[in-house]
């Protein structure tokens, strides 16, 4: 199957021309990054350190959509709609690992969904799409007596929170209580704050050195707890989660899947 990359030169890029390269039965069909980006010209393979691929990084998506079954992106949300629509034009499934979406460009991916198989999540990780899973397994089978706290940690250098997986897993607990999230979620605490208000959901956040990212989701109850957590030890898990959905894409209707299609949970 031949699979590219949209945002060659970025972190996940580089990650995912290495994931591709290695897998059984994948070729790096094409690398692209941003026109006007340093690493244009350069060998694919080197950019990953894995050495020659004799295909260089270009700026032109819809060379790449031509040549390719299915591209990943991992870029930024302007640049993902783009490629969507494109993608659509040229009938080449996609699989995007970009955050940060808005409802409405969200709504853009649909569009373009109606003419390809479409994979996009905000965690790529087969554990976390699991956890997720478990999570709203847990808060359905438990119920209201037992408080929901989700605990999340990442590197220093992370300028949003909560993490849009912990609002994941925020969202599947509620869904599994038959809750709305936004008003049953608890963001912060600081100061006098009271007793803890039942059925809601806590979020605390911490950040430090270059944690990859660990999620916990807590289920406190009397006299028991039960704790769901998992730990990211290298951000090689995020593409080898989508390269596993590209590959998944192959011969699939046209549609807007998740994770949880891939895995068929
Ligand atoms: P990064 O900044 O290192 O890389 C992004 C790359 O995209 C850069 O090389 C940039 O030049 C390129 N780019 C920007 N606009 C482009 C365009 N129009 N055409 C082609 N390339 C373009 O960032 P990163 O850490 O690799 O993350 C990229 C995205 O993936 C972010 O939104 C991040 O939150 C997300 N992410 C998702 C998962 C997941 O599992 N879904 C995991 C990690 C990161």
């Amino acid at each position: 199957m031949k699979i590219g990359v949209l945002g060659a030169a970025g972190r996940m890029g580089r990650m995912l021309i290495r994931q591709i390269h290695e897998t059984d039965g994948c070729t790096v069909a094409g690398a692209v990054d941003r026109p006007g980006s340093v690493e244009l010209g350069r060998d694919a393979g080197e950019l990953a350190a894995i050495g020659p691929l004799g295909l260089v990084v270009g700026d032109d998506p819809a060379a790449l959509f031509k040549l390719a079954d299915a591209a990943i992106d991992f870029t930024a949300p302007a640049a993902t709609v783009a490629h969507a629509a494109l993608a659509a034009e040229h009938g080449c499934n996609l699989v995007i690992g970009t955050t940060g979406l808005t409802p409405e460009q969200l709504a853009e991916l649909d569009r373009a969904a109606q003419k390809i198989a479409i994979v996009q999540a905000p965690n790529m990780s087969v554990g976390v799409v699991l956890l997720t899973a478990l999570a709203e397994q847990v808060a359905r089978t438990l119920g209201p007596d037992y408080d929901i706290e989700i605990l999340e940690m990442h590197h220093r250098h992370k300028v949003d929170a909560p993490s849009g997986t912990a609002l994941a897993l925020g969202q599947a607990a509620a869904r599994g209580r038959a809750v709305d999230l936004a008003a049953s979620s608890v963001r912060s605490r600081d100061g006098h704050t009271g007793a803890r208000p039942i059925g809601t959901i806590g979020f605390a956040t911490l950040r430090g050195g270059d944690v990859v990212g660990d999620h916990s989701v807590i289920f406190a109850g009397e006299g028991e707890r039960i704790d769901l957590t998992h730990k990211a030890q290298s951000r090689q898990i995020y593409a080898s989660g989508a390269v596993r959905a590209a590959r998944w894409t192959n011969g699939r209707a046209a549609g807007r899947y998740a994770m949880r299609d891939v895995l068929g949970l």
